[in-house]
C-alpha cells in the first residue's frame, strides 16, 4: 500500500531523492535531511501507514524487522549503543506522516528526551 502524497512514500519508490543505507524487502533506511545526532537514520516500512500504531495494528512482526534493520545500520557504523525513536501524532512531534524509526547514535544522549 503506497500513499502518492506522502514523502516517505515517494523516497521508497525512488521518485524523491534520499541517502539510502540500506534496503530491505520489506525496508528501506535512508540519512534524515536534518541530522540531530553524528547518526541519524529514518527506518521506514514500505508499506504506508500513517504512524507506528497504524503498523502494529497492520502487522506486529514489522517492529521486529525495523528493529533488526536499525541494528544493522547502527552497528554497521560502528555504533553499538543507539537510540530508536518513534514519534507518533502531531502532538508528539510527528511531521511526517509514514511511519519511520528515528535511529540515533554518536553523542550523548539525555533523559527524559525533549
Ligand atoms: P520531526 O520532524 O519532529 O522530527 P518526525 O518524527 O515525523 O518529526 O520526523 C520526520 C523526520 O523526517 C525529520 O527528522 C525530518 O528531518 C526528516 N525528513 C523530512 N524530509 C526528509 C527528506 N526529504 N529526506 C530525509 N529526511 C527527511
Amino acid at each position: 500500500m503506497t500513499d502518492p502524497d506522502c514523502l516517505f512514500c515517494k523516497i521508497v519508490a525512488g521518485d524523491i531523492p534520499a541517502e539510502i543505507v540500506h534496503t530491505g524487502e520489506r525496508t528501506v533506511a535512508f540519512r534524515d535531511i536534518n541530522p540531530q545526532a553524528p547518526l541519524h537514520v529514518l527506518v521506514v516500512p514500505r508499506d504506508h501507514e500513517p504512524n507506528a500504531a497504524a503498523s502494529a495494528t497492520a502487522d506486529a512482526s514489522m517492529f521486529a524487522e525495523i528493529a533488526t534493520t536499525a541494528r544493522t545500520v547502527a552497528t554497521g557504523e560502528g555504533y553499538d549503543d543507539y537510540r530508536l525513536v518513534f514519534n507518533t501524532g502531531a502532538g508528539v512531534g510527528q511531521t511526517v506522516f509514514h511511519t519511520h524509526c528515528h535511529v540515533l547514535a554518536g553523542r550523548p544522549m539525555g533523559w527524559p528526551p525533549g
